[in-house]
């Protein structure tokens, strides 16, 4: 069955699974579409949609009982709201929907927006432990910042926009900070002139970078993670050398929450790959973190906040008015914290070579574009104070979009 061929049936009952941005914004957006059917919407977490990446930069960072850093408005769509329930499977030629609980929900269209995870490390058990921290929930957040407290040195694993973020939040805390990367920081997504300038940044702030590929966390005796959690933890690098440290905290990237999902036929190659629409079948759609987008430069998921409101909008209108819906086209657009500096970055990454343009400030303040063989630009800058749709329009049309000058004005 393929996804414009049949029919979209009438929607009476739609389930949301996933209750995060992805969630929140297929909810609003089939209100606004007009739906005012049974809107059922599934959430794993307890709580309402809260902003993720705020964990990682004004909760990390914001000092004493700033806890609410993170929260949204409250959700005016009226759905149902089933918290701290997961979905475990899904029939899709009875259209069933079952809970975890044991409950089978009925449906005549579903949004799949199950969201990711943080990826472990490698052999490193799933249970929380008091050593090794990942960053992807309000309780991942709550349980660092009070660790953070008492100052523990640190090894951040991953030189992404995460791990700089956290590293940056840990070294404001007063902890001792060793960065473990497989590349410069930042610049797999970024290129060098980025990852340069907030490399600068954060050693002058104090932070010690080791690079190694093929890093694994280890007890700090060197036996596997996980044997002893008692013994102190650490980071065993590429040639053997054991770094130590009171905690550990994994930035590695994240995985996809599909396996809820297994059996349902939806899956290819274990993942779920949408069309311009966000549909699987005409009565399931899907977006966010858990979706394989087509994009200017293939399927792609694009594991990005704006992006997972964008394709939310299209899955959602996809659901309900099939090939009148409006198509998606992705131009991702995310932004990071660190070390006194702040970047906006519009484009796909990962970004290579120098920049075709590039505006160097006296700060570290920097303006820079790139475009690809293909013509598709990618458009950053550090430390301006500029209004996204000018950035989208930089990448977009080049530095021609800029009056002599104008810029500056930014910064
Ligand atoms: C610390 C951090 C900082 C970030 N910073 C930035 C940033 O600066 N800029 C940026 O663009 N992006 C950032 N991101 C990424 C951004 O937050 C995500 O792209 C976005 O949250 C994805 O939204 P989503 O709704 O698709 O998925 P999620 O936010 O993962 O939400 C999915 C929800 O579904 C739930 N769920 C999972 N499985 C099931 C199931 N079977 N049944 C029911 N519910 C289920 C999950 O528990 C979760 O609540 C950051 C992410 C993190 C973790």
């Amino acid at each position: 069955m393929t996804a414009g061929t049949l029919k979209a049936r009438a929607m009476r009952r739609i389930v949301v699974v996933g209750n995060g941005i992805a969630g929140l914004t297929a909810c609003d957006t089939l209100r606004a579409e007009g739906f005012d059917g049974e809107l059922t919407v599934v959430g794993a977490e307890q709580h309402q949609p809260y902003s993720r990446p705020a964990l990682s930069k004004a909760l990390l960072h914001g000092s004493g009982g700033n806890l609410t850093a993170h929260h949204l408005p409250p959700p005016t769509h009226q759905a149902t709201e089933l918290l701290g329930v997961s979905a475990a499977g899904l029939d899709a030629d009875a259209r069933l929907l079952r809970l975890d609980d044991g409950r089978h929900l009925p449906y005549d269209g579903v949004v799949i927006a199950s969201g990711a995870r943080a990826k472990r490390p490698a052999g490193v058990p799933n249970a929380r432990s008091s050593q090794l921290f990942t960053l992807r929930t309000i309780e991942d957040a709550v349980a660092l910042k009070h660790r953070l407290a008492g100052r523990p040195s640190v090894i951040v694993m991953g030189g992404g926009p995460l791990g700089m973020e956290v590293a940056s939040g840990c070294l404001d805390a007063g902890c001792q900070v060793t960065m473990v990367s497989n590349n410069a920081p930042l610049s797999r997504q970024l290129g060098g002139h980025v990852s340069g300038i907030f490399v600068a940044a954060a050693v002058q702030r104090g932070l010690r970078l080791v690079s190694s590929g093929r890093a694994r966390v280890v007890a700090a005796t060197g036996r596997p993670a996980g044997t002893n959690h008692d013994d102190g933890t650490g980071v065993a690098l590429a040639d053997g050398t054991v770094l130590r440290a009171d905690i550990i905290v994994s930035a590695i990237g994240d995985e996809p929450n599909v396996e809820w999902l297994n059996g349902s036929g939806l899956l290819v190659d274990g993942t779920l790959q949408v069309d311009s629409r966000g549909r699987l079948r005409p009565d399931i759609v899907a977006a966010g973190d858990v979706a394989f987008f087509p994009t200017r430069l293939g399927l792609r998921r694009v594991p990005l906040w704006t992006s997972a409101i964008d394709q939310a909008k299209v899955a959602a209108a996809g659901l309900l008015k099939g090939d009148a819906g409006p198509e998606g086209d992705i131009q991702p657009y995310f932004w990071t914290e660190g070390f006194g500096l702040s970047l906006k970055a519009v484009g796909f990454t990962p970004v290579e070579g120098a920049p075709d343009y590039c505006e160097p400030g006296e700060t570290g303040d920097s303006m820079l574009m790139r475009w690809d063989d293909a013509g598709w630009g990618t458009a950053a800058a550090v430390n301006y104070r500029i209004p996204i749709p000018k950035l989208r329009k930089l990448a977009n049309q080049g530095p021609g979009a800029l009056r002599p000058g104008e810029a500056a004005v930014h910064r």
